[in-house]
């Protein structure tokens, strides 16, 4: 589980979130929208430290993630996983280099073990044949996808993903969604900010949305959509749909 006690977050003076609360609890899917600007980026990447948070506590099965030793972190990082909106794959690496490399050198796998692993979760997203191709030879859906399976090498019990469809061509949104559709029916905690309203309507156990810093409204999609109770939402919804 994943929960954020009071969390509140700064930029230098500027503050983004102001005392979230919210509770993910394991296997649960979760959408976080909310207009450009509103903190969705900052809320997820202060769950695994990519920012700091300026104060509350974020909890990881009850533990405070606060002041954690450097090896608690990096423990906290594989049980976590991250998929960016613009990939990050390195593109000197191939697909089952990119997928393999933590799993060698921050976890201490046989690189044989790492490169059989790495070849599953190749096959498990669609991409068994890609192994050998640098992401330049890739698709924008192929290297999300290759982006997603990285994220899964180290088993997390937590995956987020920051708009993971935002940087594809309309035709390739639908191959990524469709391996984050199977990732949450196989019992995987997710927490994803984003746009596809239709992805959010179908597959997220609740909906957040969140503005001015507040959270303003989290309901299970069919609520969220149908019957949103903060005007706030009505009007962001009124915009997307
Ligand atoms: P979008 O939908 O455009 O991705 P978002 O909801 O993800 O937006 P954030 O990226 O979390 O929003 O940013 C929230 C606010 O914090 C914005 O006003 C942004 O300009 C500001 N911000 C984000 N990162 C930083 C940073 N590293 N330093 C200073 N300000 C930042
Ligand atoms: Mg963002």
């Amino acid at each position: 589980s994943v929960t954020f006690s009071e969390v509140a977050k700064r930029y230098g003076d500027r503050p983004v979130l102001k005392g979230i609360n919210l509770s993910v609890t394991p296997g649960e899917v979760v959408a976080i929208l909310g207009p450009s600007g509103s903190g969705k980026s900052t809320l997820i990447r202060l769950i695994n430290q990519l920012e700091t948070l300026t104060s509350g506590d974020i909890l990881i099965d009850g533990k405070s993630t606060r002041q954690l030793s450097r090896q608690a972190l990096r423990q906290l990082r594989s049980r976590v996983g991250f998929v960016f909106q613009q990939f990050n794959l390195y593109s000197h690496l191939t697909a089952r280099q990119n997928i393999a490399l933590a799993l060698k050198h921050v976890h201490g796998w046989r690189p044989v073990e790492a490169d059989t692993r790495a070849e599953a979760l190749l096959a498990q997203v669609g991409l068994a044949d890609k192994a050998d191709h640098y992401p330049e030879a890739l698709s924008g859906g192929q290297q999300q996808r290759v982006a997603i399976a990285r994220a899964l090498a180290s088993s997390p019990q937590i995956i987020l993903f920051d708009e993971p469809t935002s940087a594809l061509d309309p035709e390739m949104i639908g191959e990524v969604l469709l391996v984050m559709k199977a990732l949450a029916h196989s019992g995987i905690t997710m927490i994803v900010v984003t746009h596809e309203m239709q992805f959010a309507r179908e597959i997220a156990d609740r909906v957040v949305f969140i503005d001015g810093g507040h959270i303003l409204e989290v309901a299970p999609p069919e609520q969220f959509f149908q019957h949103p109770s903060h005007p706030r939402t009505q009007r962001f919804l009124q915009k997307v749909l």
